[in-house]
C-alpha cells in the first residue's frame, strides 16, 4: 500500500467486531474513524459491577477452541490472564425432570455414543436409535455442495428425534434462541458439513479428533475482570480515531469515495467503510446507497433475548444442592421462559468468594415476544418462580440486574451463508469498498466475529489495493 496517501477507512460499531477489524486496519497502515453509536464500547460484551462482583451480561464466554480466538488472545498478550471455566456438569431440562448432559454432547450434537447411551436422558427406543448413528450415516442423503438443510433434521435423521428434543435444542436452540428445525447446518454447526456431506458418522470421526486435542488447554474462556478485558485491550493495542455517540444514520456514494452521516450532523469522508453491525442497523444505512442489499439484511431474522443476573447470600438460600455444576439448560418445548441458568460463582474461579452465589438466567426465543412484552419486575419474578418450579431454589437476591438485548440475537436460518455471499456480491457491486461483517453474516459468537472481523478488514484492503487504472489508491 501507498503509504504517501494513507487510504482513510470508516468503521461503524464499536462491538468486538469493529474493534478487531478497525485494529487489523490501522496495523495495516489505514487512517481508521470508528464511529460508535451508543456511549461506551463492546456491544455485547459488556461487563458491570453486580454485588461487587464483575459480571458478564452479554457475551459470557470465550470460545478458546476456535484458532480465531486463541490468536487474537496471543497476539494482544493476553494468554496469561485467561480464567478457564471449571469443569461441572450441566443439567438438562427435558420431558418434565432435570438430567446431566451427557459427556461428550456439545452444541453440535453427540460426540461419543457411550455417555449418551447410559445418561437416562433418552428413552429405551431413543437410545436404540441413537446407537444406530454409524449405521444412519451411511444410508441417509449426503448433502449436495450448493444445499443446506437445518441442524434439528439433520441431527435427527443421524440420532433420531429424542436426541433433538432432549439435548440438541435445550444446548444448540438456547445458545442461538432458535429453532433448531430452521437453523441452518451449514452456519450454525459448520463442523458437521464435512460428515453431512460426506455420509461419515460423527461419533465414529470424533473419536479420532479427542486424541489430538490437548485436555489441559480451557476451551471455554474469561478473564478475572470480564471479558470487557478482550475489547479493552485491543482498543488500547490501536491508533484508531474511536467517536463513541456517533450513531451512522446514512451512507452516501460521492464518486469512488463515501460520506458516513453520523448523529450529529458531521460526515465522515472515507475511501472505504466496515459496517460491523447488525442486519437491521446496517440495512436503515444502506438503504439510499444499496436499497435492494438493504431489503434482504432486513429479511435476517432476530430474537430479542433478557439477561438476569442475581447474586444471593448463601446463608439465605435452600435447594443450593442442586447447583453443584455449572448450570441448567432448559427444552423449548418446556413451555417455560426460563431458557438457561448459569451458575457463574461455580464455573468461574474469579467469581467464586464462598459467600454469594451468583446466577445468571436467560430468556428469550425466536417466535415468542414475551420478553418484549413484560417489564423487568415480572421478568425476574416469573424466571425466579421457574427457577423454584425446576429445581426447588427459593432465594432472596441481594442484588438484581436486568439486561435486555432487543433483536440481539440474529437467527442463520437454513440458507443463511448463500444468501450472505449473495448479498455480499451485490453490496460490491453497488457500494464497492463497503462491507458488512459481524454475528449476523459470519454466525453468532465471539470467536465466530473475530474471523469475521479478519475477513471483512482483508476485504476492504483489497479494495483499497485493487490496480491504479480502475480508481486504486495504491
Ligand atoms: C445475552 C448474550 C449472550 C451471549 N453469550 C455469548 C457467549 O457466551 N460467547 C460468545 O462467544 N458469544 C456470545 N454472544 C454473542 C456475541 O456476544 C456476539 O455475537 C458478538 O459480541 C457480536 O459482536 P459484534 O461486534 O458483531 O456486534 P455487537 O456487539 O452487537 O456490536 C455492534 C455495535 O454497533 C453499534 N451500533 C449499532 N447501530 C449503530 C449505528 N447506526 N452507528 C454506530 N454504531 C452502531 C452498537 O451500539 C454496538 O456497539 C452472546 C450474545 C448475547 C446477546
Amino acid at each position: 500500500m501507498d503509504l504517501h496517501h494513507r487510504p482513510t477507512v470508516v468503521v461503524v460499531g464499536g462491538g468486538l467486531t469493529g474493534l478487531v477489524a478497525a485494529r487489523r486496519l490501522d496495523r495495516a497502515g489505514c487512517e481508521v474513524t470508528l464511529a460508535e453509536g451508543s456511549d461506551r464500547l463492546g456491544g455485547q460484551v459488556r461487563t458491570i459491577p453486580v454485588a461487587g462482583h464483575v459480571v458478564d451480561v452479554g457475551a459470557e464466554a470465550l470460545h478458546l477452541g476456535s484458532p480465531a480466538a486463541r490468536g487474537l488472545v496471543d497476539e494482544l498478550g493476553l494468554a496469561e490472564q485467561v480464567v478457564g471455566a471449571r469443569p461441572g456438569t450441566t443439567l438438562v431440562w427435558s420431558a418434565g425432570r432435570p438430567r446431566p448432559l451427557p459427556a461428550g454432547m456439545g452444541p453440535a450434537g453427540p460426540s461419543r455414543l457411550r455417555p449418551l447411551l447410559t445418561s437416562r436422558v433418552l428413552s429405551l427406543r431413543g437410545l436404540g436409535r441413537a446407537g444406530l448413528e454409524p449405521l444412519a450415516a451411511r444410508v441417509t442423503a449426503r448433502l449436495d455442495d450448493d444445499d443446506d438443510t437445518s441442524i434439528g433434521a439433520f441431527l435427527t435423521s443421524r440420532f433420531g428425534r429424542e436426541v433433538t428434543d432432549h439435548l440438541v435444542d435445550p444446548l444448540l436452540g438456547s445458545l442461538h434462541a432458535g429453532d433448531v428445525d430452521r437453523l441452518s447446518l451449514r452456519a450454525c454447526a459448520p463442523a458437521l458439513v464435512g460428515p453431512a456431506a460426506r455420509g461419515r458418522s460423527i461419533v465414529l470421526r470424533r473419536r479420532g479428533a479427542r486424541a489430538t486435542a490437548n485436555p489441559a488447554a480451557p476451551v471455554f474462556a474469561s478473564f478475572a475482570g470480564g471479558l470487557q478485558v478482550l475489547t479493552d485491550r485491543v482498543l488500547a493495542d490501536t491508533a484508531v480515531d474511536v467517536r463513541v455517540g456517533a450513531p451512522a444514520l446514512a451512507l452516501e456514494r460521492l464518486g469512488g469515495r463515501y460520506a458516513v452521516h453520523v448523529g450529529d450532523g458531521a460526515q465522515l469522508v472515507a475511501d472505504a467503510v466496515l459496517l460491523a453491525l447488525p442486519a437491521h442497523q446496517a440495512a436503515s444505512i444502506l438503504s439510499g446507497a444499496a436499497a435492494p442489499v438493504a431489503r434482504r439484511l432486513y429479511e435476517v431474522e432476530t430474537a430479542t433475548v433478557a439477561t438476569v443476573v442475581l447474586a444471593v447470600d448463601r446463608r439465605g438460600t435452600s435447594g443450593l444442592r442442586a447447583f453443584r455444576g455449572n448450570g441448567l439448560l432448559v427444552a423449548s418445548r418446556s413451555g417455560l421462559l426460563l431458557k438457561a441458568m448459569t451458575h457463574l460463582s461455580h464455573k468461574w474461579p474469579h467469581l467464586d468468594d464462598g459467600r454469594t452465589t451468583l446466577l445468571r438466567l436467560s430468556a428469550g426465543r425466536s417466535g415468542d415476544p414475551t420478553v418484549d412484552q413484560i417489564g423487568d419486575d415480572e421478568l425476574v419474578g416469573r424466571l425466579l418462580a421457574e427457577l423454584h418450579q425446576l429445581t426447588g431454589l427459593t432465594c432472596e437476591p441481594e442484588a438484581v440486574h436486568v439486561e435486555r438485548w432487543p433483536g440481539g440475537m440474529p437467527q442463520q436460518t437454513v440458507g443463511h451463508r448463500a444468501r450472505i455471499r449473495a448479498l455480499r456480491d451485490d453490496l460490491h457491486r453497488l457500494a464497492p469498498g463497503v462491507t458488512v461483517a459481524g454475528a449476523s453474516y459470519d454466525g453468532l459468537g465471539l470467536a465466530a466475529c473475530t474471523s469475521s472481523a479478519e475477513e471483512g478488514a482483508a476485504a476492504v484492503l483489497t479494495h483499497l489495493t485493487r490496480p491504479v487504472e480502475t480508481g486504486s489508491l495504491a
